[in-house]
């Protein structure tokens, strides 16, 4: 974040981690949320009952090197956005479930919750950070130090939380910073929010400035194509190619997104 922004906001807003730090979590995603058995995990799972390959002495995976060859490619891409280690360090203080078993219940509530908060933050974040200039940096700024403040509240108050209703006072700020930012310089690009595009070839597209806002992408093959200055809030990349893509200055891209788009043979050996 450049320092004027960072000046401008609370402390506790400027200081939220928003990138997960699972040496300081207590293996929250691999416990608090259900899995239903698809492409992306191999298994079905209870909320809250502990995954089979999470180590039962501490709380690493036994798979974290080989999770896509497994069939856990969505542990793989999966993002807390700092939200784990926060509910285990900040909100609990340290203490963790399997230690302390009634402590379960409200934290794998307040990691639901959480987890929603810091995403939310790192979308306000990311839209100060592309500078979209007053009014709506001050809006922007004032939701995310009210965000922050939700994420500094108790077990209790994180469970009574109506974060459905934050969000929808956040998302219309970021929809007008997108549409701000993709019309700036010229005119908008399509829109093809929502758009069902699953399997197809959109190769060496011209895609700038569109808006992919929720666009299903999974598989899509957009090879060379031109997203510079797309929006791509919540677009499903699963398997898709991004080979030779250009995303300079795509809006709203997380590092989830592309770790779950395809992967290239000199990409590892997940
Ligand atoms: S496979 Fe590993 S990372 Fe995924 S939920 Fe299980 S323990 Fe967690």
């Amino acid at each position: 974040m450049g320092e004027s922004i960072a000046a401008g906001l609370d402390q506790s807003a400027g200081s939220l981690e928003l990138r997960a730090d699972c040496g300081r979590c207590f293996g929250l995603c691999c416990v608090a949320p259900a899995f239903v058995r698809s492409a992306d995990f191999a298994i079905d799972k209870p909320a809250g009952q502990p995954c089979p390959n999470l180590a039962t002495t501490s709380f690493d995976c036994s798979l974290h090197d080989r999770l896509r060859k497994k069939g856990f490619g969505g542990c793989a891409a999966y993002d807390c956005f700092g939200a784990g280690q926060h509910v285990a360090q900040g909100t609990f203080g340290g203490r963790d479930w399997r230690a302390e078993p009634e402590l379960a219940g409200p934290m794998f509530a307040a990691f639901g919750v959480m987890r929603q908060l810091h995403e939310l933050a790192w979308y306000l974040r990311s839209a100060l950070e592309y500078r979209p200039g007053d009014p709506l940096a001050a809006e922007l700024t004032s939701a995310l130090e009210r965000t922050a403040r939700y994420a500094g509240l108790g077990p209790a108050e994180l469970a009574a939380l109506d974060v459905a209703a934050h969000r929808d006072q956040v998302n219309p700020l970021l929809l007008r910073t997108s549409e701000l930012l993709r019309s700036r310089d010229g005119s908008p690009g399509p829109d093809l929010r929502g758009a069902d595009l699953t399997g197809r070839d959109l190769t060496s597209k011209d895609l700038r400035r569109a808006s992919l806002r929720g666009a299903q992408l999974i598989g899509a093959r957009l090879q060379n194509a031109d997203l510079r200055l797309a929006d791509l809030t919540g677009a499903d990349l699963r398997g898709a190619d991004l080979t030779g893509a250009d995303l300079r200055g795509a809006l709203f891209l997380t590092q989830s997104q592309l770790d779950s788009a395809a992967r290239g043979p000199d990409d590892g050996p997940a």
